[in-house]
């Protein structure tokens, strides 16, 4: 189904007129209609089961969230210089998952938006400009998030005054926690030398485009040595947040850790561009009142619709707990694979974000075999993506409303995505 309306058929025509920085999924791309909870439909009605997509995370085109998004469009759609009754609404619900102190929120549209937003508050608060970020990491498209973030070119891209430390692994030698910490402490002083002070930490608390590192409690010490510095602790929650772990609204509350500043997006708005940070009204203030902010579509009384309609689905459908009891028999589905399977390494996750390493005879990281394993499973009609240093961990994060057929799918894929592929040189 790629011809259509499109003379010289959609993959040319998209080519010809966005240019070559636009990356499809997929020697075989997928052209996508319609979604429906955890199932998508092409050109030509095949079903597809979506085990990638965290940002439908209460399902495709869900009628709560259709319905209040038309209703609030038909009646009225304006910004934050008019008064509102769904940007206070909202703003209470929200402020009162996020635990005490962390009792002030400004929206914007990205999850980009609402990291570079954070970067300045940060910056206005401690008068430093030192950013420490980990390995792999992406935090947005944004001039200033783009420097933040290895993940979109290693150090081609990363700004002077960031430092980047690895990932909480497990695996490596010593207290995970510690580990950790000791290489914020030397980033830290790295960035003292050099002279840009310490403006913030910034971390996504489940480390997914590190690789997904998801055991709890390793920040602690790591934020103190931030804060020794006169640091703040951005917690990044576009990936963890709003329910996916199950255990947690909050990827940083199975840290035990209270943020500074936090940041989300994604899932917020069900599909809507909607973007939030939220923060303590003492780390706001500098730079709240030495200049103003105004975001023409951030926190419209739409957006505020759609991310209102996304916490009842969460509250109403129990999704929390739906996540734990789903994220264990998908877990353990792909735990009795790896089995039979040598090629299967490392397992981890929480609730809906699982990682899953795909390694050579010799457990070195087989890239080439994983990519292979996401384009089987592609034919076989189920997404999936990788992620990871080495680009050889499965990722695995479907929408909070897969249901137990859904597992059953998924892992006969999975496994005979596993039988047909071979390894390769990594
Ligand atoms: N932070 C993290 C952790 C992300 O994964 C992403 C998007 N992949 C962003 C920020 C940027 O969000 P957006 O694409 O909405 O700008």
């Amino acid at each position: 189904g790629s011809a259509g309306r499109h003379g010289d058929g959609i993959i040319e025509a998209r080519e010809r007129m966005l240019g070559p920085a636009y990356r499809l999924f997929y020697r075989n791309p997928v052209h996508l209609v319609r979604g429906e909870g955890s199932h998508l439909f092409d050109a030509d009605g095949t079903r597809y089961l979506d085990a990638y997509n965290n940002v439908a995370s209460v399902g495709h085109c869900h009628p709560h969230v259709v319905d209040a998004v038309m209703r609030q469009m038909t009646s009225i759609n304006t910004h934050t210089r008019y008064l509102h009754d769904g940007i206070v609404d909202y703003s209470g619900r929200l402020l009162a998952t996020l635990g005490p102190e962390i009792d002030q929120v400004m929206y914007a549209c990205t999850g980009s938006e609402a990291n570079d937003l954070a970067l300045r508050v940060a910056s206005a608060h401690t008068g430093a400009s030192g950013v420490i970020v980990t390995t792999e990491a992406y935090h947005g498209n944004t001039h200033a998030v783009t420097a933040i973030s290895p993940s979109n070119g290693g150090a081609a891209v990363l700004g002077p005054h960031v430092r980047t430390v690895p990932p909480p692994d497990p695996r490596s030698a010593g207290s995970t926690a510690d580990t950790f910490a000791d290489h914020v402490r030397r980033a830290a002083d790295d960035l003292q030398r050099a002279g840009f002070g310490v403006s913030c930490l910034v971390v996504d608390t489940i480390f997914s485009s590190d690789g997904i590192f998801a055991d709890p409690d390793v920040l602690v010490p790591a934020v103190a040595a931030a804060r020794a510095v006169g640091a703040v602790f951005i917690a990044d929650e576009v990936q963890p947040g709003f329910g996916r772990t199950g255990e947690a609204m909050w990827g940083f509350d199975r840290h035990g850790v209270r943020p500074d500043i936090v940041t989300m997006g994604k899932p917020m708005g069900n599909g809507l561009p909607v973007s939030a940070i939220a923060a303590r009204p003492d780390v706001l203030e500098r730079f709240a009142t030495t200049q103003p902010y105004f975001n023409t579509f951030g926190g419209s009384p739409v957006s505020m619709a759609a991310a209102a309609a996304v916490l009842d689905v969460i509250e109403s459908e129990d999704l929390p707990a739906q996540v734990i009891g789903i994220g264990a028999r998908l877990r353990e589905g792909i735990t009795r694979i790896a089995a039979d399977h040598p090629a299967v390494g490392d397992i981890r996750g929480a609730g809906l974000y699982i990682g899953v390493e795909i390694v050579t005879a010799d457990a070195a990281p087989d890239r080439g075999r994983a990519r292979a394993i996401v384009e089987a499973m592609r034919d076989a009609h189920v997404l999936i993506s990788v992620c990871g240093e080495h680009g050889n961990v499965l990722k695995i994060r479907p929408p909070l409303v897969f249901s137990d057929s859904d597992v059953d799918w998924f892992c006969t894929a999975l496994d005979s995505a596993l039988a047909t592929t071979l390894a390769t040189a990594g």
